[in-house]
């Protein structure tokens, strides 16, 4: 499968670096699928810089509603309208930082569906999760929670970020990564069938240069969401080219 290497730009950069950043990817990478996600004032003008090229741009969160009284909010079908194809949901600074839950991922991924674009499901469980040998159960407990149906044949995307993981340079070992993969892809196929075989799986948090190709080449890996690496063209390119 061809690997995703998906950035996340979260809330950084102005007009103009935002345009730099984008054009210095425009040429994508030849062995991966770029996708940029700026934050969504940058969105327009990021998406019409790369059209034409192989670059496709998302954004980093949708309303679960179509339209209406949502003072402050952004549909999934706006995203689409102007350019984005892909939209992150349910990453962990969202469920801390807004509170949302499983369910309210679940609303935000259909309303994503039914607007056109490829959902990117974030799960991932924190450190003390982890340490009382709790992981896979929050995880499977969110895929459980937050996937609807459609989203496998629509080409809907997971992302593995053990939240301990994300801005701290610190990454699960090799192994816990893949066996983590390994988990989400048996809860998947035995929910959805055999075409969750190629549903691509990412691994995000303290993704670089240095630990890409290790990370990229385990089983189940079929990519990877990247934060702060993603904000220098140089690194987010490095990461693409050791797929
Ligand atoms: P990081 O962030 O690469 O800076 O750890 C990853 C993410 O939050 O998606």
């Amino acid at each position: 499968m061809r690997p995703l290497i998906a950035g996340n730009w979260k809330m950084n950069g102005n007009q103009r670096e935002a345009a730099r950043l984008a054009e210095a990817l425009r040429g994508g990478a030849e062995n991966a699928d770029l996708l940029i996600c700026p934050p969504f004032v940058h969105i327009h003008q990021v998406a019409a810089l790369m059209l034409g090229s192989r670059v496709a741009v998302g954004a980093q969160d949708c309303h679960a509603a179509h339209h209406g009284a949502h003072t402050g909010d952004v549909s999934a079908a706006m995203l689409r309208d102007v350019g984005a194809t892909h939209v992150i949901l349910g990453h962990s600074e969202r469920r801390t930082n807004h509170g949302e839950n499983d369910a309210a991922v679940l609303a935000k991924t259909e309303a994503a569906l039914t607007a056109g674009l490829i959902p990117i499901i974030c799960v991932g469980e924190t450190e003390a999760e982890r340490l009382s040998g709790l992981a896979d159960s929050v995880v499977e407990k969110q895929l459980g929670g937050s996937i609807p149906y459609g989203f496998i044949t629509a080409g809907g995307i997971v992302a593995y970020e053990p939240v301990w993981a994300i801005g701290t340079g610190r990454t699960p070992t090799d192994r816990d990564i893949a066996a983590m993969h390994a988990t989400m892809r048996t809860a998947l196929v035995e929910r959805f069938g055999p075409a969750a075989r190629t549903t691509r799986l990412l691994y995000g948090g303290s993704v670089k240069p240095s630990n890409a190709a290790a990370i990229m080449a385990l089983p189940d890996v079929d990519g990877a969401l990247v934060g702060g690496a993603s904000l220098v063209a140089e690194d987010f390119l490095a990461i693409a080219g050791a797929v």
